[in-house]
């Protein structure tokens, strides 16, 4: 299933759960985020309702090294010989295939890593993307770091449409929320990081909930002017 949320901007929904997005650039897709490891069938699919091919995915932007994020993307770099970019920091993650033991604050998210149904298929990177960075080709995302969530969190930001892709910074399944505490490598700083994120946003994107446009962007502001002014 995808929807477009904003002018060349597709989310396409991985899971019931989780979301990826596909942003339309200068030489075809910058691909926002993967999934689990059943994600590239529906991506492909995706692509292929939108009359694309395979290969238009240019680049695979990562969010952070989750694996509700990451566990498919290995098999997309293999298939599709897209570069896939992340920030450094979450770097030695990706290439380890799991959240280190001291990647999560609290003792429920530690168990939760030692599953191996929480671990990927270890990977390197083909690049990176830093705080305030476009990414090459992709018509105008520029990257945010939001640490907190996992150290090398990124939100995108398409400058063109003001739409931001929040990753995990934000959640937003039923109401809005920024997720469990336990699960977060910092959970202090990553409120901190919410104060980075740009005024003026016309729609905004969950990998995980539904996208805000119109009033629910007053209504996404207040949320985190609520949250900020609390610390
Ligand atoms: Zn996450
Ligand atoms: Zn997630």
């Amino acid at each position: 299933m995808h929807q477009q949320i904003a002018p060349g901007i597709t989310q396409i929904a991985t899971t019931k759960r989780d979301n990826a997005f596909l942003v339309e650039g200068d030489d075809g897709f910058t691909l926002v985020d993967v999934g689990w490891a059943k994600a590239p069938a529906a991506l492909l699919k995706a692509v292929a309702d939108l009359g694309r091919k395979p290969s238009d995915i240019r680049r695979v932007v990562l969010t952070h090294a989750h694996p509700d994020h990451v566990q498919g993307a290995a098999e997309l770099q293999h298939r599709l010989d897209t570069r896939i970019l992340i920030h450094p920091a979450d770097l030695p993650w990706l290439e380890a295939g799991r959240v280190p033991p001291d990647g999560r604050s609290g003792r429920t998210g530690r168990l939760l890593d030692r599953l191996p149904k929480l671990h990927w298929t270890p990977f390197p990177a083909d690049g990176t993307v830093a705080d305030g960075d476009v990414v090459e080709g992709s018509g105008g995302l520029r990257v945010i770091h939001t640490p907190g969530h996992t150290p090398g969190h990124v939100v995108l930001c398409h400058e063109p449409t003001g739409t931001a892709l929040m990753g995990d910074a934000v959640f937003h399944r039923g109401g809005l929320a920024v997720g469990p505490a336990a699960l977060a490598a910092d959970p202090a700083l990553r409120i901190d990081s919410l104060s980075r994120l740009p005024r003026g946003l016309r729609t905004v994107g969950f990998a995980h909930g539904t996208p805000l446009v119109d009033a629910g962007i007053g209504d996404f502001y207040r949320f985190l002017s609520d949250l900020t002014s609390q610390v």
